[in-house]
């Protein structure tokens, strides 16, 4: 591709001249391989410009060129030669716009003369434009003629710098919009940081508590166990002595040994019932640490419900002989079996029977069983004073006894260890009770045990 030679020159004299240049300008543009915008674009600017240089300098030669670029892009350049100089050999566009249709307008040297020189860049997808194809470029665009048409011309030019100039305020506005969202990222991303560093730092709260809990509840569980191993050691080391004393007491009240007076007698009865309750306590003490520290292992068998039921009935028969407490255990539906550890379901059962004969003053104790699928239900109600809701839980704590009842004699430890022993065992032990309507304790079993 060479520049030397010119691709069209034309001669602007007159005003429908400036009709033809504006035509011709586009059909270059087109014939170089610029887009149809771009085409409009050189159009626009050329007919322009070609009208402010008729008005100032009487016309112009126009000629039509395609050049190298020193970065060996090729570029459509048009010059326009005054037919007399520039005033002030200056050059300013009427229209301020039409200098941004192209990529360069201004006064330039060429041959010694100043010329009003524009270009524009050609994609490089175009600029393997052949000498053999310059040519026939040149000869297309000197056979063909130009038309005329001024006035719609000139219309039409203003309409289209209107229309990229309402293009370019399009594109301020839309510069002001992207400055208001980059505003508002701004805001947002602020918000977001100081979002994520209060959750971090809330985060690092919750941690910090956790790592307290869990050290809490090592100390707890650690506290409980020396707890557990003090109440058996205690224990341990009191039953050897309670049960010497209520030995020397049997002793000193035996008809073989030196008789006492009654009053002695009453003393010694007195230091033996004591001694009893303390070998009560101790024992109850130890059953519970024993429970507590694991150390009870259930001896998983086949339990038959009715043969345990039967031998309740005979043992605890005695303990409402002398009251008006009827005692009812009811016959178990067959088949009444199921997989637990006979001995330990026997303590729980006996302690609720116990506890509800020594609280009911008349009425009933009942004791029944019914199965629900795979689990058997074991109900002890009776017809004593009942215990207020507030207290349902509290009552399986250990020591605790409700108000006025302590004087029934009893430890406060039978119900946390029975609850214990049926959770050993896969189960639940429920209070349902109110004051005036009696109470009714459920122990609730897997009947295939754990
Ligand atoms: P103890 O019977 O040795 O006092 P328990 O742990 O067996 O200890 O019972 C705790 C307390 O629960 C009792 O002191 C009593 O106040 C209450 N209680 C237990 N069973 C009944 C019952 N059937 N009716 C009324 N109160 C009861």
């Amino acid at each position: 591709m060479t520049g030397r030679e010119p691709l069209l020159r034309m001669a602007l004299r007159v005003e429908q001249d400036i009709f033809g240049v504006r035509q011709r300008g586009r059909e270059v543009a087109a014939a170089v391989g610029l887009e149809h915008q771009d085409q409009i674009r050189v159009a626009t600017a050329l007919s322009e410009v070609a009208r402010d240089l008729l008005r100032v300098v009487d016309g112009a030669d126009v000629t039509f060129s395609l050049v190298e670029e020193v970065a060996g892009r090729p570029v459509l350049r048009i010059d326009l030669a005054p037919v007399r100089p520039l005033p002030d050999n200056r050059y300013e566009p009427q229209s301020g716009a039409v200098a941004r249709l192209v990529d360069t307008l201004g006064l330039a040297g060429s041959e010694g003369d100043t010329v009003v020189r524009m270009s524009r860049r050609i994609p490089t997808a175009a600029a393997a434009l052949t000498t053999a194809r310059l040519a026939e470029l040149r000869a297309e665009l000197g056979n063909s003629a130009p038309a005329s048409a001024l006035d719609e011309l000139a219309t039409q030019n203003e309409q289209l710098i209107a229309a990229l100039d309402e293009v370019r305020s399009q594109r301020d506005e839309l510069s002001v919009l992207n400055a208001e969202l980059e505003e508002t990222n701004r805001g947002v991303l602020a918000l977001y940081t100081q979002l994520s560093e209060e959750l971090e730092e809330t985060n690092r709260g919750v941690v910090a508590l956790y790592a307290e809990l869990d050290e809490k509840s090592a100390q707890l569980r650690a506290a409980s166990e020396s707890k557990s191993r003090f109440l058996a050691n205690v224990s341990h080391e009191l039953r050897a002595p309670v049960t010497a004393i209520i030995g020397l007491g049997r002793l000193l009240t035996d008809s073989a040994s030196d008789p006492l007076t009654a009053e002695q007698a009453q003393q010694v009865d007195l230091i033996r019932d004591s001694a009893a309750d303390l070998l009560s306590l101790v024992n109850d003490l130890l059953d519970l640490a024993k429970a507590e520290s694991g150390r009870i292992e259930p001896e998983w068998a086949e339990v038959d419900l009715r043969a345990l039921f039967g031998q309740l009935r005979g043992t605890l028969r005695a303990l409402t002989l002398h009251s008006e407490v009827e005692l009812l255990v009811e016959e178990p539906p067959a088949p009444a079996v199921l997989r637990s550890d006979e001995v330990l379901l026997a303590q729980v059962l006996r302690n609720l029977l116990h506890n509800a004969v020594k609280f009911t003053d008349r009425g009933e104790v009942r004791m029944r069983a019914e199965r629900d699928a795979d689990r058997w239900r074991i109900v002890v109600s009776d017809t004593g004073p009942g215990i207020p809701p507030e207290l349902h839980e509290r009552i399986f704590e250990e020591f605790y006894q409700v108000p006025g009842t302590s004087r029934r004699s009893g430890t406060g430890l039978g119900l946390p260890y029975a609850r214990r022993l049926v959770t050993l065992l896969g189960g639940t032990l429920e209070l349902t009770s109110a004051p005036g309507r009696g109470s009714t304790f459920t122990v609730d079993l897997p009947v295939g045990g754990v």
